[in-house]
């Protein structure tokens, strides 16, 4: 319809035909698709912007972030979504750099907001009145131009980057995810992932095209989001795999919740996880491969994983995955070169107007691969990452899969670092389970028995946690060194 297939669009068409359908379900409150469709138009009949305009949305999970991101877009502003874990810096660097002209914002981070300067200051008291005041839905029109959604990068290297996301032309895309992934309309499905970042985004795009009730929780606690799967039935749950780890460090459930789908995305899935998960939950695990910039590139249903833990999984339709070498020439099946992925959903390039290297319409990923005889995608690590450890490439995500194997170990990081004589030697950290201890020398024996020496990390360390960022990725210049 006129009104696309955006949030909004989405939002809208759900309304039209499942009204009393819960629709998000959080600690404060539940909202119907009505009750939530229309706080939402009220909402962006009030907000003072205009089309075009960016408004940062820094909020948790819960009914209030859907409806911000609804009421912005259907002004015809672009929402960005803003890492809650950024610091009082790092916000005002943002706002700047995007050039935000208002900021809706949970209260409690207004001392956060409070320094910010040259943006209009939208708390939840202020949000309430401007639905309050704000004009009845029938008078709000479609936007000339729908808002689009800007992601910002985790900004792992550097300052975070705002990634432009096309606004799905047509449920094309979506459909190819959910053909891989047995949701269906009007399931329950629990978001655990943020949803300031492309996953918890993405899966908040699915199931509002499946009019699903969503589950949503301010923060990750493993216990309370396994009471919630079991409370409120869920059949669904999207997750980043850290969060997969953590549900399997509480003790078995008496009951197995109703869950058919576990999607998780965002970094790697461990195999020894994937196995131990589906052994607990069921085969209802899938890992889906991608990034803000390339979207999905590929899927792992639970047949794929039980018959190799560690795969990504192969693309879905209309998505082409191509391993390449440094000269553009595709390597042949099992050989490691960098990830290339196309499909409708690309970005649309950086907000500061960077870009990212392309070769025949594919996106370079940043990241190493693999695909197997079978079509299997692996990945095998960042471009970025990898370790060159006297003139041998070293991936660290494969020497950390292998300490993952180590039963006393329950976290695990390899890096690579400065080493005068061969130019870079591996680090290891290891969080070890409750009450296991583990000699420094056994770790290096155990890859040595399995790799070759340059694989085997000189320095070994024990920490009680590793540094994570929201969405679960190990932040490794916070290791100690
Ligand atoms: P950054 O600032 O580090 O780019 P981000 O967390 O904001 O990060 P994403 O776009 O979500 O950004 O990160 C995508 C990257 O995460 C991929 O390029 C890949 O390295 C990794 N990744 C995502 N999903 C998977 C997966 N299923 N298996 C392995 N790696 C994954």
């Amino acid at each position: 319809g006129r009104w696309g297939f955006g949030l909004a669009g989405e939002l809208r068409q759900a309304a039209a035909r499942s009204p009393r359908r819960v629709a998000v379900i959080d600690e404060r409150r539940q909202v119907t698709y009505a009750q939530l469709l229309d706080r939402a138009e009220r909402l962006a009949g009030a907000l003072p912007v205009a089309p075009g305009d960016r408004v940062g949305l820094l909020c948790r999970n819960s009914a209030r972030m859907v409806e911000a991101l609804v009421a912005v877009t259907t002004r015809g502003a672009d929402p960005v979504l803003v890492n809650t874990g950024l610091s009082p810096g790092q916000l005002a660097t943002v706002a700047a750099d995007q050039g935000l002209r208002a900021l809706l914002f949970d209260d409690e981070f207004a001392p956060r907001v409070a320094p910010v300067p040259d943006v209009v200051k939208i708390g939840e008291d202020r949000v309430e009145e401007l639905i309050a005041g704000g004009p009845a839905p029938r008078r709000t029109r479609p936007p000339q131009r729908p808002g689009r959604t800007i992601v910002l990068t985790s900004g792992t290297t550097g300052v975070p980057k705002g990634a432009r996301r096309p606004t799905p032309g047509g449920f094309g895309p979506l459909c190819s995810v959910i053909d891989r992934i047995p949701l269906r309309a009007g399931e329950r499905v629990l978001i655990a992932a943020p949803l300031f970042h492309t996953w918890g985004f993405a899966g908040l795009q699915i199931a509002l095209a499946l009019r699903a009730t969503i589950v949503l929780r301010r923060k990750f606690d493993p216990a309370a989001v396994l009471d919630d799967l079991l409370r409120h039935r869920c059949t669904g749950m999207i997750a980043v795999p850290v969060m997969a780890q953590q549900l399997m460090e509480l003790p078995p459930p008496a009951a197995r919740p109703a869950l058919r789908v576990v999607a998780v995305s965002g970094s790697a899935l461990p195999g020894g996880l994937a196995t131990r998960f589906m052994d607990r939950y069921g085969d209802v695990l899938y890992n889906l491969y991608g990034s803000t910039e390339a979207s999905w590139a590929s899927i792992a249903t639970p047949a794929d994983l039980r018959s190799a833990p560690s795969t990504a999984g192969r693309p879905p339709h209309g998505t082409r995955v191509a391993v390449l070498d440094e000269d553009g020439r595709p390597v042949p099946a099992g050989a490691v070169g960098r990830l290339f992925v196309g499909n409708e959903m690309l970005f649309e390039g950086y907000t500061s107007g960077a870009s990212r290297a392309m070769h025949d319409g594919l996106l370079a990923t940043g990241d190493l691969g693999h695909v197997d005889a079978d079509g299997r995608v692996f990945v095998d690590g960042r471009e970025d990452d990898m370790i060159v450890s006297g003139g041998e490439n070293v991936y660290p995500a494969e020497v950390e899969g292998l300490l993952a194997e180590l039963p006393q170990v329950r976290e695990v990081a390899v890096i690579g670092v400065p080493d005068d004589e061969y130019g870079q030697r591996l680090a290891a950290y290891l969080v070890l389970r409750d009450g296991e201890t583990l000699d420094p020398e056994a770790v290096r024996e155990h890859v040595r028995h399995h790799r070759a020496r340059f694989s085997v990390p000189r320095d070994v360390r024990f920490l009680d946690a590793l540094p994570r960022n929201a969405t679960g990725k190990v932040v490794t210049r916070e290791l100690p060194r």
